[in-house]
């Protein structure tokens, strides 16, 4: 093997756990400057700690965000994990306000980590007829002086755009820290850190690598001190992602934009066309009129785009005919489009709210369809044949 440059235009995967330090020196050194927790080390020592492959995925990613510093993670509940450890600080860690509307997983983590593990003081703030009402979200922070808030810019599944601009701008007033999961919205319809948010929160399982094939988490902020906690923590408990997956990212995320458009596009159009099927009572998307959150979403998002996710539930007699409705549904579409449960995937995907949220949701005719960039006119084929059956 030639040891000289490879002219690869690409970063290589760099498999080592551990890297040469050559001597005695050289190793104390690269330790001592380690633990200053620069974005990038001058010098990788192992790669729990650090790994240029990752690193560039992060440089890629801090690109598409705009911000000046993004870890990555190896999912996103890992990323929510190590972003909220900035914040821990033993018995003098103050209450946290977390958003009812955030992904399932999340609240678990908080029920069966943050709460009962490790006892932090946690409260909830909840929408008001699917829409947060930020005069009451005053108050609350009022009353309560939590040290952060957590929430999403679009809740799942009835996809409530919370306006974090004006949460963030509220919060601001009383010192309130801000950490926002931006999953759903990407950063191509809305960067919360350009509005003062003070971190975001991605899986990466979802748009950015958009083939249904990865699992990573993203952090991103311009804090560096908040920043250099995350990537403390990262390396103390070993959430570091793979190189190989930091590589496939790498590759995955440069299609992003291309793909989160025509999944936008495909959703607009799906959502609006079903909107007028008889046999479908109501559809939840952020782009519709009749949405509790439209002028939410129109103000941070704009006009054009609203996001690929769809909600909606079958009308019917009782709860009965609802699911009857639902399960013929699934069936008839399930040759084009799948019962997976993630989104984000490049075809349209399904899964049945009921069945998922249980109790939270006991509507039993919701389905959420994460839309792909597959053809419009097929998937509006295969949905149409499935709904004349009815
Ligand atoms: N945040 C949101 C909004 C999600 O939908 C999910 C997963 O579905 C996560 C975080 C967790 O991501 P991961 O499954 O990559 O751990």
């Amino acid at each position: 093997m030639k040891k000289k440059e490879i002219n690869s235009a690409r970063v290589p995967v760099f498999r080592d756990s551990g890297f040469e330090l050559y001597d005695a020196d050289t190793t104390a050194g690269a330790f001592k400057k380690e633990t200053n927790n620069e974005r990038e080390p001058e010098l990788y020592i192992y790669s729990r700690y650090r790994n240029p492959t990752v690193v560039a995925a992060e440089e890629e990613l801090m690109k598409l965000e705009k911000c000046e510093w993004v870890l990555l993670t190896q999912s996103g509940m890992s990323a929510v994990d190590t972003a909220l450890s900035v914040f821990q600080r033993g018995k003098d860690t103050r209450p946290w306000l977390f958003f009812t509307e955030i992904y399932g997983g999340t609240i678990s983590f908080i029920e069966s980590v943050l709460k009962k593990r490790r006892g932090l003081d946690i409260h909830s703030f909840n929408p008001v007829k699917e829409a947060y009402d930020l005069i009451e979200f005053e108050e609350v922070i009022k009353k309560l002086r939590p040290e952060l808030v957590y929430l999403e810019t679009i809740s799942n599944p009835l996809l409530i755009v919370a306006d974090v601009a004006g949460v963030v701008r509220i919060a601001g007033k009383y010192g309130v820290k801000v950490l926002v999961d931006n999953t759903f919205a990407t950063p191509y319809l809305f960067k919360p850190l350009d509005f003062g948010a003070n971190i975001v929160i991605h899986s990466a399982t979802k748009y950015f690598s958009g083939h249904g094939n990865l699992t990573a988490g993203v952090i991103c902020g311009n804090d560096k001190e908040i920043m250099r906690a995350a990537i403390e923590y990262r390396k103390f408990v070993g959430h570091m992602l793979s190189p190989d997956d930091a590589y496939r990212l790498t590759t995955q995320i440069k299609s992003f934009e291309l793909r989160f458009v025509r999944q936008c596009e495909n959703a607009i159009r799906l959502a609006s066309w079903l909107n007028e099927v008889p046999v479908i009572e109501k559809v939840w998307f952020p782009g519709l009129k009749d949405h509790a959150t439209q002028d939410e979403a129109v103000k941070l998002f704009g006009k054009k785009y609203f996001g690929a996710m769809i909600t909606f539930g079958f009308a019917g007699k009782n709860g009965d005919e609802k699911k009857k409705r639902r399960d013929n549904f699934i069936r008839n579409v399930s040759e084009k489009i799948k019962l997976i449960p993630t989104l984000g995937d490049p075809y349209t995907i399904l899964i049945p709210v009921e069945a998922v949220w249980g109790a939270k949701y006991p509507e039993p005719g919701m389905i959420r369809l994460s839309i792909g960039f597959e053809n419009f006119d097929e998937l509006e084929r295969t949905i149409s044949k499935a709904l004349k059956i009815f």
